[in-house]
C-alpha cells in the first residue's frame, strides 16, 4: 500500500484554511499546488512536522476570536450606571421621563434603561468563527487520525460526495475512512445516493468502495438500506464477487421481512464463496423473527441448496441448522471432546484437545462438510475456542497469525452418524491463560475462518458442550516449595 504523503503546507495554509472554512470548498487554484504534491511518484514523504501545529494554531485562533466576539456581543457594552434608551441607546441621564427624547420609545420601567447592549453582528460573527474552530478540529482529525493529505482534509465531506462521480478511486477510500469515523449525516447519505448510479455504471475498483460507503450510510438511512438491498446481485466487473453480501450482516436487523426473503433468495442463487457468510446473518434474523413463510422458504432452499460445482456437494449446513433451531431441536452437527470433561494443564503448557464433529441430526440429513483449507495461517482457522473465567468473562482470542490462509481442502457430504476428527492446540486459539478455572467451548464453522474474526455473532456455528480447563501456575509441578 502506498504511504500517504505528508507535506508542509507552509504559510499559505492559513489562507487556504480560512478560504475553505468560509467558502466551503476551495476553488481550483487553491487545490492545484497541494494535489501536485500528492501525485509525486511513489508517495514520497514530505513531512516538515509543522502541519499539525499550524492546524492547532488556526484552531486556537478561531477559539480566541469566538471568545472575543462573544464578549463584545454579549457583555462589553454594559450600562455602567448610565441610563440609556433600550431602543436607540441614547444617553438619558438628562431626560425628564422614561420616554426617549431621541426616538420616542417608552422604556416603561427604569430597570430597562440599564440593559446591556447586545451587538448582533458580533454574535453572528462568533457563530461563524465557532464553526471555523469546529471545522479546524475536523481537519485535525482527518489529518492526524485518518491520515488524509491536508488538501483533502480541508474539503467538506459533502463536497467530496458531490464530486464523487468524477473523483479518483482514492477519494472513495478517503470518504470511507471519514464515514467510518464520523458516520454519514442524512444529507450526506442523499448526496451519496445521487452519486451512486454514475459510479456503479462505470468500470474500475470504485463500485466496491461505493457499496462499502453505502453500507455505512445504511446504518442510519432507510433509503440507503433499500438501495443496498436493491444492489444485492451487483457483481464487480470481471469477478463474481458480490460486495453487498460482504456488508449485509450488519443490516439484517433493520431489513424488512420482504427484504430478508429477497436477500436469502439471492444469496442462495449466487456462488457461495463470493456471497460471503451473509446467508448466516439472514438466516439467524429470519429464525429470530419467525414470520409466516420464512420457514417454508428456508425448507425450500434446504431441499434445493446451492451446489459446489467442483465437488458436487450441497451447501446446506446453515439451512438445516436454522430449521432445527426453529423447531427447538439440536443442531445437526455437534462437537465432542475425546478425553475427560475437566482438563488440567499449566499456564505455560496449554493442552492439545482431540475433537470430533459428528452428524447427530434428528432427521438424519446428510450435510455438506469441508475438510482442510484453513490451516496455512498456522492453526485450523474454521475452529474457535471460547474460554470464560470464573466471573464469566470472555478470554481474549489470539489474533490471526501472519498473512497466510487457505490450504488444500476437500468437500464432501457428512452422512448421519459419521464424524470428522482433528486436534486443536489451545495455545494457538487463546492468549496465555493465568492460573485458574475456566469453562470453554469449541466452535466450528464450515466456511468462515472464525478463529481470525473479532465478532462471530452473525454466524451459525456448531458447538461442543462446555468443558472445564484447570490452569495451574507454570512450573508448579517442578518447584512446589518456592511457589
Ligand atoms: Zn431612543
Amino acid at each position: 500500500m502506498m504511504p500517504i504523503p505528508h507535506y508542509d503546507a507552509g504559510p499559505t495554509m492559513i489562507h487556504t484554511m480560512m478560504a475553505s472554512a468560509f467558502a466551503l470548498g476551495s476553488g481550483p487554484s487553491l487545490r492545484g499546488a497541494a494535489d501536485c504534491l500528492c501525485d509525486l511518484p511513489g508517495g514520497i514523504m514530505i513531512f516538515m512536522g509543522s502541519t499539525v501545529p499550524i492546524i492547532w494554531a488556526v484552531l486556537v485562533l478561531f477559539a480566541a476570536l469566538t471568545a472575543l466576539l462573544l464578549y463584545l456581543g454579549l457583555f462589553q457594552d454594559r450600562s455602567r450606571g448610565r441610563p440609556r434608551c433600550p431602543k436607540c441607546w441614547y444617553n438619558m441621564t438628562e431626560a425628564p421621563s422614561l420616554v426617549c427624547p431621541e426616538c420616542g420609545h417608552d422604556a416603561r420601567t427604569p430597570r430597562r434603561l440599564h440593559r446591556t447592549r447586545r451587538r448582533r453582528w458580533a454574535i453572528m460573527l462568533a457563530v461563524l468563527t465557532a464553526f471555523c474552530c469546529y471545522y479546524s478540529w475536523l481537519v485535525r482529525v482527518r489529518v492526524v487520525e485518518l491520515e488524509e493529505p491536508v488538501s483533502v482534509a480541508l474539503r467538506p465531506t459533502s463536497y467530496l460526495l458531490a464530486t464523487l462521480p468524477k473523483a479518483r478511486p482514492v477519494q472513495l477510500m478517503q470518504l470511507r475512512g471519514r464515514a467510518n469515523r464520523f458516520g454519514l449525516r442524512p444529507w450526506e447519505s442523499e448526496l451519496l445516493l445521487l452519486a451512486l448510479d454514475p459510479i456503479m455504471s462505470a468500470k474500475g475498483p470504485s463500485p466496491e468502495q461505493a457499496i462499502w460507503l453505502l453500507s455505512i450510510a445504511a446504518e442510519t438511512s432507510n433509503r440507503a438500506l433499500n438501495k443496498l438491498v436493491d444492489l444485492r446481485e451487483f457483481t464487480i466487473p470481471g469477478t463474481n464477487y458480490y460486495p453487498v453480501f460482504a456488508s449485509m450482516a450488519a443490516h439484517v436487523g433493520r431489513s424488512r421481512d420482504d427484504q430478508l426473503i429477497a436477500l436469502l433468495d439471492s444469496a442462495m442463487k449466487l456462488s457461495r464463496p463470493h456471497s460471503h457468510d451473509a446467508p448466516d446473518a439472514i438466516l439467524i434474523e429470519m429464525a429470530r423473527r419467525n414470520r409466516p413463510g420464512f420457514k417454508e422458504q428456508i425448507t425450500h432452499w434446504a431441499a434445493h441448496p446451492p451446489e459446489d460445482p467442483t465437488f458436487k456437494t450441497k451447501e446446506n449446513l446453515a439451512l438445516v441448522t436454522t430449521l432445527r433451531r426453529m423447531d427447538g431441536k439440536p443442531d445437526p452437527l455437534h462437537v465432542f471432546l475425546d478425553g475427560p470433561q475437566a482438563m488440567e494443564c499449566t499456564s505455560g503448557n496449554l493442552p492439545t484437545i482431540n475433537v470430533r464433529i459428528v452428524n447427530v441430526d434428528v432427521e438424519t440429513q446428510a450435510v455438506g462438510f469441508q475438510t482442510g483449507g484453513d490451516y496455512r495461517s498456522g492453526r485450523q482457522a474454521r475452529w474457535r475456542l471460547e474460554v470464560r473465567d470464573e466471573q464469566d468473562r470472555l478470554m481474549p482470542v489470539k489474533p490471526r497469525m501472519g498473512f497466510g490462509g487457505g490450504g488444500i481442502s476437500s468437500f464432501g457430504m457428512l452422512q448421519p452418524g459419521k464424524s470428522y476428527e482433528t486436534k486443536l492446540e489451545v495455545a494457538k486459539y487463546v492468549e496465555p491463560l493465568a492460573p485458574g478455572r475456566y469453562r470453554a467451548v469449541v466452535l466450528y464453522h464450515n466456511s468462515a475462518t472464525i478463529a481470525d474474526m473479532e465478532d462471530i455473532s452473525g454466524l451459525i456455528v456448531s458447538s461442543s458442550d462446555p468443558f472445564e480447563l484447570i490452569v495451574k501456575p507454570a512450573g508448579a509441578e517442578s518447584l512446589p516449595a518456592s511457589q
